[in-house]
């Protein structure tokens, strides 16, 4: 009998060099480890952050490489403050030089040439959105769509279309899907790219499919659970 080969990508650790309020409920956490000097990263990748429960649990949160420094091995991490959860607590109060270990640089998304591209998501994918946008190529024209509860949650001098939720719950479908409903798909096989609350983009994908758009031009990806921990709250780091 021969012995499974287990892969674990290395746990690194970074300093907090500081933090600032990017929105009331956006803070840019900058971080630095040696680990990520001259590292070449892809837009939108994201670290593992390697965090603790009031309980004291270990747990994994992610969030995405808003901007990095390779020279200097800096990391911005903008860590959404929405409430209750180890990740929200974590970026709520990191200051100068608190550690943390974490993982990555990770996550599988790869730009498609496209004659157009679409983008929506929930303020978690924000970060994410911003990366892809300046990533893609000038001829290629995008339109990105962000949920947010109201006008203190926008960024200023992002090319995006922001949708207010008001006082809707965030974590449903339906306010970007009303929003993407206005928006004439231009001809083309384009890509789209939606991230946010796990059922939420996968509904919204449903929605684009039904108005043609084909299922692998369509990327996915849940960043969060509406009403429960993220999926690794319960394993322990490996
Ligand atoms: C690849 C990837 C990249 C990501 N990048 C970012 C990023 O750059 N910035 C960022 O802020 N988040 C990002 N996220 C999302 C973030 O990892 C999750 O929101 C995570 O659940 C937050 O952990 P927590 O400990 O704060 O809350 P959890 O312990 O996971 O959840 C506690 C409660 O809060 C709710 N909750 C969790 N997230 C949200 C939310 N966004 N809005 C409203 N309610 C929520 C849950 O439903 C649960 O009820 C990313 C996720 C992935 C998979």
């Amino acid at each position: 009998m021969t012995t499974p080969i287990v892969r674990r990508s290395p746990t690194h650790r970074a300093t907090v060099l500081g933090a600032v309020d990017l929105t009331p409920r956006m803070r840019r956490v900058t971080v630095a480890s040696d680990a990520m000097r001259d590292v070449q990263l892809r837009p939108a990748q994201d670290v593992e952050l390697h965090l603790r429960t009031d309980e004291g649990r270990r747990v994994k949160r992610r969030y995405t490489i808003a901007q990095a420094r390779p020279q200097a091995g800096e990391l911005d991490l903008d860590v959404l403050l929405h409430g209750d959860g180890p990740g929200a607590r974590w970026g709520a109060v990191a200051g100068p030089g608190d550690e943390v270990e974490f993982q990555g640089p990770r996550g599988k998304l790869e730009l498609r040439s496209a004659p157009w591209h679409l983008l929506a998501g929930d303020e978690s994918a924000l970060p994410a959105i911003a990366a892809i946008l300046a990533a893609l190529p000038p001829g290629e024209p995008a339109q990105a769509f962000v949920e947010v509860t109201d006008t203190d949650d926008e960024l200023p001098g992002l090319p995006v279309t922001w949708v207010h939720r008001g006082d809707a719950a965030p974590g449903g479908p339906d306010v970007l899907d009303a929003a993407l409903a206005t928006f004439p798909l231009p001809p083309g096989a384009g890509h789209a790219y939606l991230m946010g609350e796990t059922r939420a983009v996968v509904a919204l994908r449903g929605a684009l499919e039904r108005r043609g758009v084909a299922h692998e031009s369509v990327f996915v990806k849940g960043y969060w659970n509406l009403g429960r921990p993220d999926r690794l709250a319960n394993r322990p780091p490996t």
